[in-house]
């Protein structure tokens, strides 16, 4: 277990959050006190600004973790993964076509470095990745893509969790392979069950927690799902 802080948050992996692409993306950059080691969470793209922030924290990257094949999350992955040696790993193999066309969609948003690229890992539900001496635990969220995944890590309390939940709102379901039913079935029945007290990380815009969202979320609060 990791030392707690005047903060109470356990200090044993920190995050850094590095905005990326025109579309806004949070970049996590996930260090572990005890090894310095580190690893990154969905580098859509500005791979010079990540391995600044890389380089600004002190630590030696290990791996990357994908939650979802969309470009603006998984297109400076290879570039990133080549120059610094990293092993890619997620999301699960249901958004293996949507990698596979990740250049097409880069230059329609005016990214040209995105490049397609196959994991070393695919990830399913109930899987584990690690890095330094830090676990995460794997949850497979289908919805907004079949094949996106969410990070917990149990000991700080803390889920990346991707483009399936925002700080008062969700996931968009109308691209290809989205599914509304399936979104709100994800977030109830894989976020909510890791407690009202977890702060997550939301590819898009600032963390909040899960007890805040199922108070106020116009989507998902509990009041909401209840009248539906
Ligand atoms: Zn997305
Ligand atoms: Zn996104």
């Amino acid at each position: 277990m990791g030392h707690h802080g005047p903060d109470g948050l356990s200090s044993m992996m920190k995050c850094y959050i590095i905005i990326v692409t025109s579309l806004q993306q949070n970049c996590t950059l996930l260090c572990c006190e005890s090894s310095g080691k580190a690893a990154i969470v969905d580098p859509g793209g500005d791979v010079p600004a990540i391995i600044d922030a890389i380089q600004q924290a002190e630590v030696e990257p290990e791996k990357i973790f994908l939650t979802h094949g969309h470009m603006d999350h998984v297109g400076g992955a290879k570039e990133l993964g080549e120059q610094l040696g990293l092993t890619i790993e997620g999301p699960h193999l249901d958004d293996r076509a949507m990698i596979a066309k990740v250049a097409d969609s880069g230059r329609r948003f005016g990214m040209k470095s995105a490049q397609p690229f196959e994991p070393d890992r695919w990830l399913k539900h109930g899987d584990q990745v690690s890095f330094g001496d830090q676990q995460l635990e794997v949850s497979h969220c289908p919805g907004h893509t079949p094949g996106h995944v969410v990070f917990y890590h149990r000991g700080v309390n803390v889920a990346l969790v991707g483009d399936v939940l925002f700080q008062g709102s969700i996931g968009r379901t109308d691209f290809p392979g989205g599914d509304h039913r399936q979104l709100i079935d994800s977030i109830t029945q894989q976020l909510w069950p890791l407690g009202d007290q977890v702060t997550f990380i939301p590819g898009h815009g600032s963390p909040s927690t899960f007890g805040q969202e199922r108070q106020v979320n116009p989507f998902v609060a509990d009041t909401v799902l209840a009248n539906n």
